[in-house]
Parts: structure tokens; sequence; C-alpha cells
């Protein structure tokens, strides 16, 4: 292999810099050419890129975002589109391209194997967890990390007023970010995908009035609700409003919403970014369609297909560790 490319898709993660930075210096120990395509696959369709060299990631780990930017590409849902895309690699005589992003960006690199003959391959980054054949995604430790310090002040505050709070965190459609930071945090109710059936939430604000009441007789202290986006009907003022339209209780609202998503990575991502962007490099000498992750402990390569398509519930374990800090 003498040429490969990367690029950063979809929502950035903290860690993608970690993830580019491996991949240029492989890359270089390997006497292997890496472009560079700016914002997701728009560099691809307007040939927007850099030679990186290892003088020009040295100073990124540190960072959130990406050097390369991200952004969302809708020219690569039509045809014409993944054709543009397939002649610049073509072009540039790229042999492999690194996607690092999430699962619409890993659609777009399964998408694109129909119309380019070179090696595809994963790295996965995404706040919100919520690929399989990896425990964890680049960014993930971060986000939990970022959203429990920002709950820990939360709860000074709901403590001084003896106040409900209702928080909402990321996680698209999964509640990987609501249980960790849920539980980091003590939070007296984790309202998420997967315990709260979203046909009977009717049932859940019953069960949650009851325990907000109980916990106010019993002791005078704050009540801290985790509320995973997209779960409740307009979110989380919905939910405030059905508290007070069912019982009177009065709460306050803090969408926690993009400052999961910046600051500088956690050191379990850089290292898992690390690792992931040198076993990329290998693999793409050899492989295509496929995802680099870690489980066990262990590096992994599975099909892009099973990552993508595959869910990953939250841990079993969290849920029942969740029920048994019940105690109201
Ligand atoms: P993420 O990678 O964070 O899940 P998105 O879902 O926004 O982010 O996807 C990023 C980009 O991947 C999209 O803007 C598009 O360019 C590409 N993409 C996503 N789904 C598909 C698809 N089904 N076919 C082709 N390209 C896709």
């Amino acid at each position: 292999m003498q040429r490969l490319a990367i690029i950063t898709s979809g929502g950035d993660a903290p860690g993608m810099n970690a993830a580019i930075r491996a991949i240029v210096l492989s890359c270089h120990s390997k006497h292997i050419e890496c472009f560079g395509f700016y914002h997701g696959y728009n560099g691809l369709m307007d040939d927007e890129y850099q030679l990186l060299t290892p003088d020009m990631v040295r100073p990124i780990t540190q960072y959130g975002g990406t050097i390369l930017k991200s952004a969302r590409c809708p020219q690569m849902h039509h045809d014409s589109g993944l054709e543009k895309a397939a002649r610049t690699l073509r072009r540039h005589h790229i042999d492999a391209l690194i996607v690092i992003g999430g699962d619409g960006s890993f659609r777009g690199m399964m998408a694109l194997q129909s119309f380019w003959s070179g090696r595809l391959i994963g790295v996965p980054a995404t706040i919100d967890n919520d690929l399989a054949c990896t425990d964890s995604t680049i960014g993930f430790a971060t986000a939990v990390t970022t959203a429990t310090q920002a709950i820990d002040k939360i709860r000074d505050t709901a403590n001084a007023f003896e106040r409900v709070f209702i928080v909402e965190v990321m996680g698209r459609h999964s509640g990987h970010i609501a249980f960790n930071v849920g539980l980091a945090t003590a939070a007296e109710s984790i309202l998420s995908f997967e315990n709260c059936p979203t046909d009977n939430l009717k049932h859940v604000e019953r069960e949650l009035i009851e325990k907000i009441q109980t916990q106010q007789q019993n002791n005078h202290s704050s009540f801290v609700i985790v509320l995973a986006e997209n779960l409740w009907p307009e979110g989380p003022q919905g939910l405030k409003t059905a508290l007070f339209d069912a019982a009177k209780i009065e709460s306050a609202v803090c969408v926690l919403g993009y400052i999961q998503r910046g600051g500088s990575p956690a050191p379990e991502d850089r290292i898992l970014a690390t690792e992931l962007g040198i076993e990329a490099v290998s693999a793409a000498i050899s492989e295509s369609g496929v995802m680099i992750g870690k489980v066990n402990g262990t590096l992994t390569r599975s099909s892009i297909i099973r990552a993508t398509e595959q869910n990953k519930p939250v841990d079993q374990a969290l849920h029942s560790v969740y029920q048994q800090m019940a105690y109201f």
C-alpha cells in the first residue's frame, strides 16, 4: 500500500484528533502517504485535502473537535455523489480510505463500496457509543465525564433549593450516556429508552411522581432526573409540564447539549483512539469493509455491516445496579 486517505465524518467526538495522529504516524513509519480530506465526505466531493505529515499532528491529541473538520454530506445519498467521491479517490491513486465517524458515516462507506474498488476501514467515533462490535466508541468516555461534572454542579444548586431538576443528556436513540451519567451522579431517576416503554409513558410518569413525592416527604433534598434526549414527547419541557399538571411538582430544566461533544478528550478516549488508529492502518494493508473495535481489552476487526446493523444495548448489569440503588 502506498497511499491512504482519512476523513472525519458526522458528529465530531473528542479523541478524533488522537486517531488522526495515530494514523498519520503509523503511515509515516510504514512509508505510506497519508491524505487528509476535509469536512467529511465533502472533501472527496470538492477534492479538498492536504498531505498529512508527523509535524502537523504532533500537538493535537489534547484537543477536542477534529483538525480535518467534520460535516454532513447529502451528496453521498445519491449515485452521482458516490461516483464523484470514487473519482477523487481514483485520481489520487488512493489504496485505502479510513473513515473516523459514527454509524451514518459507516453507511456512507458501505454505499461507496459499490463505486470504488479500494479498501475501506472504519474507526468508531461518536459520543453516543451506539455502535456494536466495540465496547466503547471514541468520545464516549469524555462525554460521560463532561456530563457528570456538569450534573455535579447542578446538584449543588438543586440541593441548596431542594429542587427537582430534569437534565437532558445526549445519546440520539440509545441510553449509554444516560445510564452511565445517571449512575455516576447518583441521579434519583434515569429515564431512557431501555427502562421506559415509549408506548406507556403515563405509567412512567406516575411512578416518577410517586418517587418524587415519597422522597420529598422523607428528606427535603434535591431530586435529579437524567433524561435521554428524544425519549419524552416535547423533551424535558414536556416532562416538566406533565409533572406540574399531574401533581403540581415544580422542576427546573437543563439541557446539557453540545458541551457533551466538546472539550479536551479524557485519557481513555485518547488511548482508545491511538490504539484503534494504529490498528486501522494495519488492517488497511489487506482488509476492507471492517470496523476496528476493542472488545474485552482486545483489538478486533468486525464486518462494518455487523457493526452498524446490530444493536448495542446498555449493559444489563447497569440496569440492575440502578434498580438496586432505588431506596425511596
Ligand atoms: P454519524 O457518522 O455521526 O452517524 P451522520 O448520520 O450524519 O453521522 O452521517 C454522516 C454522513 O455519512 C452523512 O452526512 C452522509 O454523507 C453519510 N451517510 C450517512 N448515511 C448514508 C447512507 N445511507 N448512504 C450514503 N451516505 C450516508
